[in-house]
């Protein structure tokens, strides 16, 4: 009897591990990206740095070139991955847009690896739906950093390349890893062959999209390089006469490892990182579901909002993802005026992507390719 029963329990083990391991396996299948007619060149970031061809850090890039010569624009998103407003909207550029005047990088998902898994003890959705006239597109919410499965184990105290001493975990975080080292870690070459391309690409302006939590201080904002500081000011104030609010942040000098701070240092770019507000990944939150990541309605917020705790206002509308990636655009449509005007030379001129107010009303959808 005793041991019919441990056959029984042993068989329910592993029923629950093969089901589980399979769905923890389906996330490394990636969300397909279908770009837009006015692409020049799909590419894979190891074609700047061969030795990450072939490892998980490797990750589609889209290159959009102008007819007339003009600056270059490295837009990244998913350097985060539980941060869907970055992603998303570098996937609306990536199947929309057109370049008549200089060059556009896009990378979608900078930290691919971190694509496939979820972060541990937040019962965070694996996938998110966004409603789409050719039916609902699927992307996938992936976790802060990359897969231990794939960089293990994390030390003690992590010392990144530029001396700052940081958690352990914080050696998976890709915006903690710049410039990055040629003979690193996974994280640290994925920031090695970035700084690569901006180099290759003689890029002038960097854009790194992110989310952070309401209750966080740096919220609503462009964080900006000294290099970028008239750029990010005069974006600033055109944001603002649209009806965007955005602050504005120094990236402070001895903060090293971040892309606002290395790219400029090290490549010598005009380097600015955006923050919009995401519910799905604060500490307030209730429950994690696909609804709060795409909605980003949450009552706790609303309390919290209340209390005056948070950066932002919170109502019980919240703070949706299309209203996110609409001041994503916004703020990149504005930096990009601010290029051309700073230096003519350098100005990129790009069509078909969304207007911000177009996301805002008819929502991300009509922007998105049907799924296939
Ligand atoms: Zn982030």
């Amino acid at each position: 009897m005793r041991r019919a029963s441990i056959a029984v329990f042993a068989a329910l083990v592993l029923a629950v591990c093969f089901f589980a391991g399979r769905e923890f396996r389906s996330m490394r299948v990636a969300d397909g990206i279908y770009p837009s007619p006015g692409l020049t060149e799909a590419r894979l970031l190891s074609d700047w740095f061969p030795p990450l061809r072939g490892t998980p850090g490797d990750t589609p890039v889209f290159v959009f070139r102008g007819a007339e010569p003009g600056g270059a624009v490295l837009v990244l998103g998913g350097t985060h991955p539980n941060e869907p407003a970055g992603y998303v909207t570098a996937v609306v550029l990536s199947e929309t847009l057109r370049a008549a005047r200089g060059t556009v990088v896009v990378v979608p998902r900078a930290n691919a690896s971190g694509y496939t898994h979820s972060d541990p003890q937040e019962a965070s959705p694996q996938r998110y739906a966004i409603p789409a006239p050719g039916g609902p597109r699927t992307f996938t919410l992936g976790a802060r950093v990359t897969n231990p499965v794939h960089q293990w184990p994390d030390p003690a105290v992590y010392v990144n390349p530029g001396g700052q001493a940081l958690a352990g975990v914080e050696a998976r975080n890709l915006n903690r890893a710049y410039p990055g080292r040629a003979d690193g870690t996974l994280t640290e070459r994925v920031a090695w062959a970035i700084m690569a391309l901006i180099r290759a690409e003689k890029i002038d302006l960097g854009v790194d999209l992110h989310e952070s939590a309401p209750e966080y201080p740096v919220i609503n904002a462009i964080v900006f390089h000294e290099r970028a500081a008239d750029i990010a000011a005069s974006a600033q104030m055109a944001l603002q006469a649209e009806g965007w609010e955005f602050r504005l942040e120094a990236s402070p000098p001895n903060l090293r490892g971040l892309s606002h701070r290395e790219w400029g240092d090290a490549a010598g770019i005009a380097a600015v990182l955006l923050e919009t507000p995401n519910a799905s990944h604060g500490r307030l939150k209730g429950k994690t579901s696909a609804a709060l990541v795409v909605e980003g309605r949450d009552r706790f917020y609303v309390r919290a909002a209340e209390l005056g705790r948070l950066f932002v206002p919170f109502g019980p509308e919240g703070i949706p993802l299309k209203e996110r990636v609409a001041r994503h655009l916004a703020g990149l449509a504005a930096l990009l005026d601010a290029l051309g005007e700073a230096s003519p030379a350098k100005a990129v001129v790009v069509g078909g992507a969304p207007p911000a107010a177009d996301i805002r009303t008819r929502g991300i959808g009509p922007s998105l390719h049907p799924p296939k």
